[in-house]
């Protein structure tokens, strides 16, 4: 059932150009989906206008429709005045409202929008994190369309200029305000602002001049980032419609937390932690590093919370060739459970030095309790 399109607009046989415009732009914000109302009588009623709209902006398809009606002398091979073709509406739509479907890019003085950034986040290892790597990131994105070279016009076709704003991509409107008159410029309703109008859309891209795909990229992460590094990867954005400019992709870094090693810094901070006997008499222990295994060197009577510095087993500086530190804070282990021959020489050794001890715990070691009493 077709409404008439001076009706659904609620306008006169004879209204202006201008008078359709006003009606169009005030039912579409009062009726488009996204200004709330969300309920789907309104949005087919939007879509509805909206092809109203299409067809009386244009004075060539409003003639065809004032002597033939919606269906047209060509009713059944498909939409009379090429709607849902290059134009539709979300053409219609971007022309007053400056929307783009793949999001992003301001419009420039003429000339098709620059395509949109895109944000991914890689998770990192804290070793790939500390030493740099290669990280793939997956990407949903939009390229040129190889078909029609990005130009959004069947091959062997070209864009023509727009009749309605003579390619400049905007139109000006005067209109009688309180203070006088007034000139408003907004991108041209015909071709988006684009200065261009596309009759024979590129099959592959259906006029966008890109195309939605799914992209891999290798990227090199350099040694000594961390959580909230972003690399910046110029280029290797959403490509925007019809040739316009490429975005960047921005990777935010996100780093797993290491069991044993935290950063301040260049400098990476850990604890090792030696028994009561190593750090009397002193010892060489093995210890794990980032950068494998070596050996510490403990002096006689190290005490706990001393601090032994690694020189350059760090972090590198993202930008010099140079390493933080690797500073190991010594902790002293107090056993909790000690075996009878062990209570035995350890209460023997504070009797030695006059150290009052309390007795052991009922029960445990009757022997030696006996014996020292
Ligand atoms: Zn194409």
């Amino acid at each position: 059932m077709a409404a008439d399109y001076y009706e659904l607009l609620g306008v006169s046989r004879d209204a202006s150009q201008d008078e359709i415009k006003r009606a169009y732009r005030r039912l579409a914000r009062e009726l488009h989906p996204d200004t709330g109302h969300g309920d789907a009588e309104a949005e087919a009623r939007f879509k509805e206008v909206t092809k109203a709209y299409d067809v009386l902006r244009d004075p060539e398809k409003r003639q065809r429709y004032d002597t033939f009606g919606a269906e047209g002398p060509m009713a059944g091979a498909g939409d009379p005045f090429g709607f849902g073709g290059t134009g539709g509406i979300n053409d219609v739509f971007e022309a007053f409202f400056g929307g783009n479907p793949f999001g992003g890019g301001r419009r420039g003085a003429g000339g098709p929008p620059r395509g949109s950034d895109i944000e991914v986040v890689a998770d990192l290892t804290f070793e790939e994190a500390v030493f740099g790597c290669q990280h793939t990131v997956v990407v949903r994105t939009a390229v040129a369309c190889d078909t029609c070279a990005a130009t959004g016009a069947a091959p062997g076709t070209a864009p023509t200029t727009c009749g309605e704003c003579r390619g400049t991509g905007q139109v000006q409107r005067i209109r009688q305000s309180l203070i006088g008159q007034m000139v408003t410029s907004s991108p041209c309703p015909r071709c988006g602002g684009l200065g261009q109008v596309i009759t024979n859309p590129c099959p592959d891209c259906r006029g966008e001049g890109r195309r939605g795909e799914e992209r891999k990229y290798t990227v090199d992460i350099p040694a000594g980032v961390d959580t909230g590094s972003t690399l910046r990867l110029a280029g290797r954005g959403a490509a925007g419609p019809r040739g316009g400019g490429v975005g960047d992709l921005y990777v935010h870094l996100r780093v797993t937390p290491h069991e044993s090693f935290q950063r301040d810094g260049v400098n990476l901070l850990t604890e090792l932690r030696v028994p009561y006997s190593q750090a009397v008499l002193g010892a060489s222990v093995p210890f794990e590093t980032l950068d494998g295994s070596e050996t510490l060197e403990l002096g006689r009577g190290t005490p706990s919370g001393k601090v032994i510095r690694l020189r350059g087993r760090g972090v590198p500086h993202i930008e010099r060739r140079t390493r933080g530190d690797l500073l190991v804070t010594v902790v002293v282990d107090v056993p909790t459970e000690l075996n009878e021959a062990e209570e035995e020489s350890l209460r023997r050794y504070a009797e030695l030095r006059g150290e009052p001890v309390a007795p052991p715990p009922t029960g445990l070691f009757g022997k030696i309790r006996s014996a020292f009493q």
